[in-house]
C-alpha cells in the first residue's frame, strides 16, 4: 500500500521550511497535564538543533516565565526563561503603549504580574484611592470580590484597563474553574467597560514574540483553533494545529475562515514532513471534491462522502476540511459520516508509527 500511495501522492514543502522561529502552545501541545505530549520533546529539540529559534507562548498569568521554562526543562527540553513568553509580558508590553514607566498601576492578579510590572519600571497599587493610572487585570487564585471590587472604583475614571488574557475557564485537578475572562467579565458588568486583551487569541501575545525572537518568519503551532490559530491568523503567522490537545477533526470541520490552519499534522513530527498537496476541484459548485495524498472527498449537495479505499485518516481529515471550507454550505446542515467526525486516537488513526 505504501509504494502505491506515495506514487500518487504529490508534495508541498514540509511546514518547517522556510521558518526561522517556532512558537509553540503549551498545554496539549508540548504537554498534557504532568506528562509531555508523545512525540514533541523529541521533534523541538531536533528543530532547535537544526537552528530553528524555539519559543513557548502563554496566556497563564500565573506563573512566571522561569517557573514556566523549569517546567519545560524536567521534560528534557534545553528551555530558558527568556524562551517564555507570558501574558504578563504581552500585558506590559502593551501598557508601554498607553502608560509611561514610572506610571502607577492598580494590579488584580498574582506576584507574576506584579513582578513583570515592576521589571519595567510600573509603580504598582491595590487601591483606587491611590488613583492610578492603569488598571492590569490577571489571574490568581485568591482574586476575591474586594480586588475585583478596587478595579472597578478605579475604571470610573477615563483610564486604560488591560487584562492579560480573556479565557473563560481554566482546568484545574478537581474540574473546570472559572478563569480571567470569567473575573473581567464580572468588573465589565459593574463599569460597563471593556478592557484591551494581551492574550491568545489577541495579538499582543504574538507582536510580543515576534519582536523578542526578531522572528522573521513564525510557525504557530498549536492544539485551539479559537485561541492558538486564530490569534496568529491575525497577527499574520502561519500556524499549525496538532492533534495532540483540545480540538479535533469535528473542530476543525466546522471551523470558520478566521480559525483554519495552514498546516493540520498528527503530531510535532509532522512539522519535518513534506506535506501533502491539497487539491480541490470546482470550489463552491454544487459538487466539490478535494484530494490529499490518498484520499478523496466529495461534498456532494449537502452529503460529504470518501470515495477512496485506501487512505490515512489525517488525509482524510484534511481533504474533508478543503472541501468544506471550498464551499458555501453552512456546516450544521451538511451530512457528515460519524467515522470523519470521531475524536483523533494515534494508537488506532496514525499512519506515522503508533504513538
Ligand atoms: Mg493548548
Amino acid at each position: 500500500m505504501g509504494l502505491f500511495r506515495k506514487s500518487r501522492t504529490e508534495n508541498q514543502p514540509a511546514p518547517i521550511e522556510g521558518i526561522d522561529t517556532l512558537l509553540c502552545d503549551l498545554d496539549g501541545v508540548v504537554y498534557r497535564g504532568a506528562n509531555a505530549v508523545p512525540h514533541a520533546v523529541d521533534a523541538i529539540n531536533a528543530y532547535a538543533s537544526q537552528g530553528i529559534r524555539v519559543g513557548y507562548i502563554t496566556n497563564n498569568a500565573s506563573r512566571t516565565d522561569a517557573a514556566v521554562a523549569a517546567q519545560l526543562a524536567g521534560f528534557g527540553l534545553h528551555t530558558a526563561a527568556e524562551d517564555v513568553v507570558t501574558s504578563p509580558q504581552a500585558a506590559v508590553h502593551l501598557l508601554r503603549e498607553h502608560l509611561a514607566p514610572d506610571g502607577l498601576v492598580l494590579v488584580v492578579g498574582g506576584d507574576g504580574l506584579v513582578d513583570e510590572l515592576t521589571k519595567a519600571g510600573y509603580r504598582v497599587t491595590r487601591s483606587a484611592d491611590d488613583t492610578p493610572d492603569a488598571v492590569v487585570q490577571g489571574f490568581a487564585q485568591d482574586v476575591g470580590w474586594a480586588h475585583l471590587a478596587e478595579a472597578s472604583f478605579a475604571l470610573t475614571r477615563e483610564i486604560p484597563w488591560i487584562a492579560t488574557n480573556q479565557d473563560w475557564t481554566i482546568p484545574v485537578a478537581r474540574g473546570i474553574a472559572p478563569g480571567n475572562g470569567t473575573l473581567v467579565s464580572a468588573v465589565h458588568t459593574a463599569v460597563q467597560k471593556l478592557p484591551i486583551v494581551a492574550g491568545k487569541p489577541e495579538t499582543p501575545l504574538f507582536e510580543t514574540a515576534v519582536e523578542r525572537f526578531d522572528a522573521k518568519s513564525a510557525l504557530m503551532i498549536g492544539d485551539r483553533l479559537d485561541t492558538d490559530i486564530k490569534g496568529a491568523k491575525r497577527a499574520g503567522i502561519r500556524s499549525a494545529l496538532v492533534l495532540t490537545g483540545i480540538d479535533g477533526p469535528k473542530q476543525l470541520i466546522a471551523a470558520g475562515p478566521d480559525e483554519r490552519p495552514d498546516y493540520i499534522l498528527e503530531d510535532m513530527r509532522g512539522i519535518a514532513e513534506p506535506y501533502p498537496a491539497v487539491t480541490v476541484t470546482h470550489p463552491r459548485a454544487e459538487v466539490v471534491e478535494a484530494k490529499v495524498g490518498s484520499a478523496h472527498v466529495v461534498l456532494d449537495g449537502v452529503t460529504l462522502s470518501v470515495r477512496s479505499r485506501s487512505h490515512d485518516r489525517i488525509d482524510v481529515i484534511r481533504a474533508s476540511c478543503a472541501a468544506i471550507w471550498n464551499s458555501d454550505k453552512l456546516i450544521y446542515a451538511l451530512e457528515i459520516p460519524e467515522s470523519m467526525l470521531r475524536a483523533w486516537n494515534p494508537e488506532t488513526d496514525s499512519a506515522n508509527g503508533a504513538a
